[in-house]
């Protein structure tokens, strides 16, 4: 059910893998596990790190930075697959577990993982048209596909997913840490001139651009040394979504043709997202900029091109200048909860009508606004009124947890207040399985779940407050542990 992929994050391995989890459910995670000399600099040594952009700033501003229809069958068979595409072998499977997915899906079994990597030469052969369409030239193909091996240990990742069982709380405890929000400040100062020609170009807001930043790569110092091409390559012939990263694939094909970013630079996460803000391939062709005019698109080693290539993809996507993304609220007593998750955007003023208020206690800024109501954690957690910009920051990694992080931290980064409402971390977070059974449940007493997938969203949340109104329950929502035992009880 979830729509694409990618991402990651932190110093601390645990935030990084918050990140990665978070991109997971996303656009597709992002790895951390290894970084190059310059992000181990980075990370060993954060005044290092500065110098080290402001001389990648200076460089990218001197303009020294280093940024159809199917054919038909016969055309296809008149152009021979890449010998090196065909007599590649699966090299690379030391670190796969050899073990099959936790996900069930029957391409994530071990067998069928290990059929698909014997026939990678052939599925890279086979991915020619699509690259033809879009202009990859059979040398260039040739070329960039030699000696392309699959990358198996990507296959523990795409369906690991511990993360799952992470409760929002703890996404935004290790995303919007004060040392987070402290390392963000030092960055928007030092920055200041380029976050200020962004926001007069595009219109978005900085605090955002450096959230994200921060959320997806911990300011850069995380951004996965994995080749992008290897990496498209194997989850488009290997594993449970191939389709999807086809695209991803072919586009990586394109970036390396039109030599946006040189090959030993274009590396990122397991999900194919690579540079600070971790772009996909395909965001990149859609929204990548070179603000630094230096005739590339460097989204890696420019910062100008990746803050301004941000700023352009939320642009894109929606977002409204002079607007936040949301509301920390208060709910009135005896708050009508069906209310919340409505695909009905009321305004700010009718939300107030209803007794919502700011939490921290100051008006609305903007009673015309339009938004929806968000309960993370059901009625004991914090709510949030989501604007706009919100869903804007949805389609930049589509999770909920990513996106309340990114604009909460944004609102620190700007000298707002910690969170008013505490969350109830007494809460136990359901497990992927319990997840699962859940929406089994649900679906099999009539209630729409769609497909079960293990992730909750709008529509489990929304099939979940019936169930909940027809025990008498609040129904706010929240799949808790309660609510599965009720379910499984029944
Ligand atoms: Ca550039």
């Amino acid at each position: 059910m979830r729509p694409g992929c990618h991402p990651p994050f932190s110093g601390a391995s645990e935030a990084n893998r918050v990140l990665i989890v978070l991109r997971h459910i996303a656009k597709s995670p992002i790895d951390t596990t290894v970084r190059n000399p310059i992000q181990q600099t980075m990370a060993l040594a954060k005044p290092l790190l500065r110098l080290a952009a402001s001389v990648l700033l200076a460089a990218g501003l001197a303009g020294l930075a280093c940024a159809q229809d199917n054919p038909a069958a016969w055309i296809t068979r008149l152009f021979q697959p890449p010998a090196s595409a065909k007599v590649s072998a699966p090299t690379d499977t030391t670190q796969w577990s050899g073990q099959s997915g936790a996900s069930g899906d029957p391409r994530m079994t071990a067998d069928a993982i290990r059929a698909a990597a014997a026939d990678f030469g052939n599925c890279i052969a086979a991915l020619w048209p699509d690259a033809e369409r879009r202009g990859i030239t059979r040398g260039a193909y040739e070329r960039l596909t030699a000696g392309l091996t699959p990358d198996l240990s990507i296959m523990d990742k795409l369906d690991a997913q511990p993360e799952f069982t992470k409760a929002t709380w703890d996404y935004l405890d290790l995303l919007v840490s004060d040392d987070r929000v402290a390392q963000g400040k030092a960055l928007l100062a030092h920055y200041a001139p380029t976050f200020a020609a962004v926001e007069r170009a595009y219109g978005v807001d900085r605090y955002i651009i450096a959230a994200i930043w921060d959320v997806e790569s911990d300011f850069g110092t995380m951004i996965g040394d994995r080749p992008v091409l290897r990496s498209t390559a194997t989850l488009a012939c290997v594993g449970r979504r191939r389709d999807f990263f086809r695209g991803e694939f072919v586009a990586a094909l394109q970036i390396l043709q039109r030599g946006d970013i040189p090959p030993d630079r274009l590396v990122g996460s397991w999900a194919g997202a690579f540079g600070p803000t971790q772009f996909m391939p395909t965001s990149f062709l859609r929204y990548a900029v070179d603000f630094d005019r230096d005739g590339r698109r460097d989204v890696v080693d420019s910062i100008p091109d990746m803050i301004a290539s941000t700023a352009n993809n939320l642009r894109m996507d929606g977002w409204v200048p002079g607007e936040t993304w949301g509301y920390e609220v208060t709910l009135p007593q005896h708050f009508n909860y069906l209310l919340a998750d409505s695909p009905r955007q009321l305004t700010v003023r009718q939300w107030e009508n209803l007794g919502l208020r700011r939490a921290n206690g100051e008006p609305f800024p903007r009673p015309a606004e339009r938004g929806g109501l968000l309960l993370p954690a059901g009625a004991r957690g914090p709510a949030f009124l989501m604007l706009q910009n919100f869903r804007v920051i949805m389609k930049y990694n589509p999770a909920e947890a990513y996106a309340l992080a990114t604009g909460h931290l944004a609102d620190r980064l700007r000298g707002g207040s910690p969170l008013v409402h505490p969350w109830p971390r007494d809460e136990r977070v359901l497990t992927l399985a319990e997840r699962y059974q859940m929406q089994q449940l649900l679906a099999g007493r009539g209630f729409r779940v769609g497909e079960p997938d293990g992730f909750i969203g709008p529509q489990t949340r929304l099939a979940i407050r019936s169930f909940q109104g027809s025990v008498g329950e609040i129904p706010d929502g929240f799949a808790s542990s309660e609510v599965l035992d009720r379910l499984r009880q029944r």
